[in-house]
């Protein structure tokens, strides 16, 4: 009953109108599916997404070929499996694409599989997703990162950096984490009106403000969460995701203004912007292969969080090596960075392990598939970051939240910030 008699793929849309992958896993009485979301600031090391490039109709966008990989091959790989074995799924997915990087069958085709497992093996045992991955009992709910101004690859207001974020870090349960970044966020929507400035939203639904000086944007928050009633660096917290990968060009960045300018530089505006902004966290502060400047601006902050996104790209040997290189406290977790449930877990526990902090994230390009709320409860993450309170493939993701938090009702606990 609990094997896997067939898999089917086909092709949807994303936030973003972009062609995706949705996989359906079936046993004899029941099947899940998933959807695999897709970045636009992406790292080199990412997993493969395969697209069929030479497809005109699509723009060399569509995913049919990967679709069809996965109703011929992968169904036929699958097929006789125990859907609860997700590690052997996972492997078995991961020796018939046999590259490094899925080039063969794609990552997108590989994930979209491996989470609509997981799915299919949870409903099979008749227990909530969330219930099905690292932690058994004592769960505890992630504090939002609410990215509420985009910029960079997101938007085309030509902000530097690519996400504003508040995280509510004195909020007692994510319900009243959800109520204090509503606030801010409507005081932000009238303090834009006010000054005349667009309240349209980008990418990840964050306000998407015609300004380009970075100091304009974080003005902005502080005055909306003042408005709002909380203290910045107390009540609520400013964090950033440079995305310097962007920024990058001849060993210089153009983070601060579109001039580029040198490492030392860059980290004494870093520097001035933590101290006059309190800001708690930053998000690839540089470039994947820039490893000493990763390092040297550790050596600058010891209160603050320093997260690997492009850096590491949930791979379990990058991990390491910036274990090694003290190059970061925290990782961001893209489930398609790396391609299956499996190894995501992997990269988790080790990085639990060593003490840094979890982030899982949505993609710029997301879906209306909650998989990642689930993930990150069920693996004690610190912190979700999934977007605005906008668009709703985000406000899926809390929503998911708010019904995993009902459900553990007085047991309900927040993860620890600090
Ligand atoms: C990010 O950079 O953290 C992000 C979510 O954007 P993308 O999906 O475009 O990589
Ligand atoms: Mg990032």
């Amino acid at each position: 009953m609990s094997k896997i008699l067939k898999v089917r793929a086909r092709q949807i849309f994303d936030s973003r109108g972009n062609p995706t992958i949705e996989a359906e896993v079936f046993t004899k009485n029941k099947s899940a599916s998933a959807i695999c979301p897709s970045g636009a600031s992406t790292g080199t090391y990412e997993a493969f997404e395969k697209r069929d490039k030479n497809n005109k109709r699509y723009l060399g966008k569509s995913v049919l070929n990967a679709v069809n990989l996965i109703n011929t091959k992968i169904s036929k790989k699958l097929k006789g499996q125990i859907v609860h074995n997700q590690e052997r799924i996972d492997t078995l997915l991961i020796n018939l694409d046999g590259t490094r990087q899925k080039t063969k069958l794609g990552a997108n085709a590989i994930l979209a599989v491996s989470m609509a497992a997981k799915k299919l093996s949870a409903k099979v045992k008749n227990l909530p997703l969330y219930k099905t991955f690292l932690v058994k009992n004592n769960f505890k709910l992630p504090y939002p990162l609410m990215n509420i101004i985009n910029g960079g690859a997101h938007a085309n207001n030509g902000l530097r950096i690519q996400e504003f974020m508040i995280r509510p870090d004195r909020a007692k349960s994510f319900s009243d984490a959800m109520r204090i970044s509503f606030l801010v966020i409507k005081n932000l929507s009238k303090l834009l009106k006010k000054k005349k400035l667009s309240t349209s939203v980008g990418d990840e639904g964050g306000f998407a403000p015609m300004i380009s000086k970075n100091y304009q944007a974080l003005d902005l928050i502080v005055s909306a969460i003042k408005k709002s009633g909380f203290t910045n660096g107390k009540d609520i917290s400013i964090c950033l995701d440079v995305a310097a990968n962007e920024l990058y060009k001849k060993k210089k960045y153009s983070i601060h203004s579109k001039s580029y300018i040198s490492v030392d530089k860059s980290i004494n505006e870093y520097k001035k912007i933590v101290k006059k902004y309190k800001i708690k966290s930053i998000e690839d502060p540089f470039a994947e292969n820039d490893w000493i400047s990763w390092n040297k601006l550790m050596k600058n902050f010891n209160k603050v969080q320093i997260v690997g996104d492009d850096l590491y790209v949930t791979n379990l040997e990058r991990l390491k090596k910036g274990f090694l290189n003290l190059s970061s406290n925290a990782i961001l977790i893209k489930l398609n960075q790396i391609g299956t449930v499996s190894e995501t877990l992997d990269v988790i526990k080790f990085a639990q392990i060593i003490g840094f902090k979890t982030i899982i994230s949505h993609r710029s390009g997301d879906t209306e598939d909650t998989f990642i709320a689930d993930l990150a409860v069920g693996t004690n993450s610190n912190q979700i970051k999934t977007g605005s309170l906008a668009r709703s493939e985000r406000v899926a993701k809390y929503n998911q939240l708010l019904r995993i938090e009902e459900e553990l009702g007085k047991k309900a606990r927040m993860n620890k910030i600090h």
